[in-house]
C-alpha cells in the first residue's frame, strides 16, 4: 500500500501567507510538495532569511565539530573567543575507542580565548602561545587551528602561524580558514575540513595496510558508538576498515587511508569531496551507502561484497545479514503493531532525515515531510543536478582544490572493463539518487526549515515523532510530541547496522507509545496527540 500525503500544497500556502511578499518568494522556493515521478526542483544552500529562526549551524561548527571533532588525537585548537570552542566542545556525543598507550584528546576544549585586546590588537601572539603551551602539555602527533568570525574580521593568518609553529615543533599543524560566516551553513566547514585534511594529512604514509579487501568509511562520525557497530560488522565479514572519516579515527588511519581499495560515503553531503579527490588522485572508486536501517544495512554490505566480486567474502556477508536479521525481525514483529502507520517528520544534517527514512519505513512509520539543515539541491534530487547547479557567491568562497593524478601512487582500484561489467550487473558507481525520489507521493521536502514552519507543520500534521536537534527538541515536546535528536541521540544509540535498528525500534516505540505525551496540553488541543498520530488525518490518504 503506498500513502499519499494529500493538501501539501494548500499547507504550502497557507504557511507562506503569513511572510512579507519577499520572504514568502524565497521561501517558497525552498519548499516543495514531492512527486517522485517527477522530482521537484528544490532551492537548498542559500542564505538565511535575517531574523528567521534556523536549525543551521555555523561554517566552524561543521569543520572543527563535525569533521574533526571525533579524530582522538589531534588537537583541535580554536582561535577565537571561549564561546566558539565551548559550543564545539562534545555536543555530538561523538565516541571513541582508545589502546592503552593512545591519546585522546576529545574530552578537552582547546581554545586561544581571545579577549577584547587581541581583537584590538591582533590574536597572533595568543595563537602561538598556545600552540606552544599544548604541544609542550600535550605532545600530540598533529594540532588543527580553527578560526572562527573574529579572526577573519581582524585578519590573523592561522596558515602562516601553523607553517611556522610546524617547522618549529616538528609535528603536523595546519589551519583552517573556517570562520562562522564563511558559508550559509555549516556544509561549507565540511568543505573546508576535507580540503585541508586532503592537503595535509591524506598520502602521508605510504605503508602497505593488511587485508584482502579494504575500504574506508567516509561520512561516519560515531555519534552514540555508530562506528563501532559497523567496524564489528566488518570485521565480521573479512573487510579490512583502513579509516573512518571521522568516528573513531586517528591521524594515522587518514595518513594511510589512500591504500584502501573502495570508498564507501555515508554522509554525501560532508564528505564527497573527498571521495572524488581520492578517485582522482589515487584511483580509489567509490559508492554510497547507508548503515542506518536493517534492510540498509545488508543491501550496503552486499554492494561492498559485490564490489570486489569474491565468493567467499559474498557467502560471509549472507551468514553475517541471516545470523543479524533473526533478532531484528522478531523486534519488528512486537514493536509494529504499535507503530505501524504513524507519522514522521526528520529534519536533520545532510544525509540523516534521509537514512532514517528507511529505519521508521522497516516498522511502517510514514515519513511525511523531512529535509536538511546544510544540504544541496543533489542531496535532493541526486548527483544527476551537480552539472546544473549555480555557483553563487557564498559557495565562491570556499577553496576549490585543483587534483591530479598522483604521478607515483595513482593506481586504478579496477580496469575500464571490471568497472564496465559491474555497472552492468546494475551496480552504481560514484552515485546518489537523493532524497526526493525515495519519499512518498505529496510529502513536503523542505530546505532549511524555521521554527514558524516547524510549529505549523506540527500543529497541522500532528506526527507521532519528530527528528530533529537540541535547539528545536524542548519546544517541539512542549507542544506535545516526542522528539527524537538524531545529531546527539540524546542517551540512546548506537543506531547503526543491526543491532543499531533493534535499539531505535525500542527507543521509537517507548516515546511514541507512552502516556506522558496526552498529558501535555498542546496549544490546539486540550487532549493532547494521542489520538491524532495516526495516519487518518486530512492530509494523508493511501492508495494501492
Ligand atoms: S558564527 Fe562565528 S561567533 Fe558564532 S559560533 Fe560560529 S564562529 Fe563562533
Amino acid at each position: 500500500m503506498k500513502k499519499v500525503i494529500n493538501n501539501g500544497n494548500k499547507l504550502k500556502g497557507d504557511i507562506l501567507e503569513k511572510y512579507p511578499t519577499k520572504v514568502a518568494r524565497k521561501r517558497s522556493k525552498s519548499f516543495v510538495v514531492n512527486d517522485p515521478d517527477n522530482p521537484p526542483e528544490i532551492q537548498a544552500n542559500v542564505r538565511t532569511v535575517p531574523g528567521i529562526l534556523t536549525q543551521r549551524g555555523c561554517c566552524y561548527a561543521g569543520c572543527k565539530g563535525v569533521v574533526l571533532g571525533p579524530t582522538r588525537d589531534i588537537i583541535n585548537l580554536t582561535h577565537g573567543p571561549i564561546g566558539c570552542g565551548f559550543y564545539s566542545w562534545l555536543t555530538r556525543r561523538n565516541q571513541t575507542r582508545t589502546g592503552p598507550e593512545d591519546d585522546n584528546y576529545m574530552t578537552y576544549c582547546f581554545s586561544t580565548d581571545m579577549q577584547d585586546e587581541n581583537i584590538v590588537f591582533g590574536g597572533e601572539k595568543k595563537l602561538r602561545q598556545a600552540i606552544q603551551e599544548a604541544y609542550d602539555l600535550f605532545h600530540p602527533k598533529a594540532i588543527a587551528i580553527f578560526s572562527t568570525c573574529p579572526v577573519g574580521l581582524i585578519g590573523d593568518d592561522v596558515h602562516a602561524i601553523s607553517r611556522e609553529m610546524k617547522e618549529k615543533l616538528g609535528i603536523n599543524v595546519f589551519g583552517f580558514s573556517c570562520e562562522g560566516y564563511k558559508g550559509v551553513s555549516q556544509s561549507a566547514g565540511h568543505h573546508i575540513a576535507n580540503n585541508q585534511i586532503f592537503k595535509h594529512v591524506v598520502g602521508q604514509n605510504n605503508e602497505e595496510v593488511e587485508g584482502k579487501f579494504k575500504i574506508n568509511l567516509l561520512g561516519e562520525y560515531n555519534i552514540g558508538g555508530d562506528s563501532f557497530v559497523i567496524e564489528n560488522l566488518l570485521e565480521r565479514c573479512g573487510i579490512t576498515l583502513v579509516s573512518t572519516y571521522s568516528g573513531n579515527s586517528t591521524i594515522d588511519q587518514f595518513e594511510q587511508s589512500h591504500m584502501a581499495d573502495l570508498n564507501c560515503i555515508m554522509c554525501h553531503r560532508s564528505i564527497n569531496y573527498v571521495a572524488d579527490m581520492m578517485e582522482t588522485k589515487f584511483g580509489i572508486p567509490w559508492i554510497k551507502v547507508n548503515f542506518i536501517g536493517a534492510d540498509a544495512t545488508a543491501k550496503s554490505l552486499r554492494k561492498i561484497a559485490q564490489y570486489f566480486d569474491d565468493k567467499k567474502l559474498m557467502a560471509k556477508v549472507e551468514k553475517v545479514i541471516e545470523e543479524e536479521m533473526v533478532a531484528v525481525e522478531q523486534t519488528i514483529k512486537e514493536v509494529k503493531p504499535r507503530l505501524e502507520g504513524k507519522k514522521v517528520m526528520l529534519f536533520v544534517g545532510g544525509s540523516r532525515a534521509h537514512h532514517y527514512q528507511y529505519l521508521f519505513s522497516e516498522v511502517g512509520m510514514v515519513t511525511v515531510a523531512a529535509g536538511y539543515e546544510f544540504a544541496h539541491r543533489d542531496d535532493y534530487e541526486g548527483r544527476k543536478v551537480l552539472p546544473y547547479i549555480k555557483v553563487d557567491a557564498d559557495s565562491r568562497n570556499i577553496e576549490e582544490l585543483t587534483v591530479e593524478p598522483d604521478p607515483e601512487r595513482y593506481r586504478p582500484r579496477k580496469t575500464e572493463e571490471e568497472l564496465k561489467q559491474l555497472e552492468k550487473k546494475g551496480f552504481t558507481l560514484r552515485d546518489y539518487e537523493g532524497m526526493i525520489p525515495e519519499m512518498e507521493s505529496g510529502s513536503l521536502v523542505i530546505d532549511d526549515i524555521s521554527q514558524y514552519e516547524t510549529e505549523v507543520l506540527i500543529e497541522k500534521y500532528k506526527p507521532a515523532v519528530f527528528c530533529a536537534g537540541i535547539k528545536e527538541k524542548y519546544i517541539i515536546q512542549k507542544m506535545g510530541v516526542p522528539l527524537k535528536q538524531l545529531h546527539s541521540y540524546d542517551y540512546g544509540g548506537p543506531f547503526a547496522g543491526f543491532i543499531g535498528a533493534i535499539n531505535f525500534f525500542k527507543d521509537i516505540d517507548r516515546m511514541v507509545n507512552t502516556r506522558v505525551w496526552a498529558l501535555v496540553k498542546a496549544p490546539w488541543s486540550e487532549e493532547g496527540v494521542e489520538d491524532n498520530c495516526l495516519i487518518d488525518a486530512d492530509y494523508v490518504s493511501e492508495v494501492a
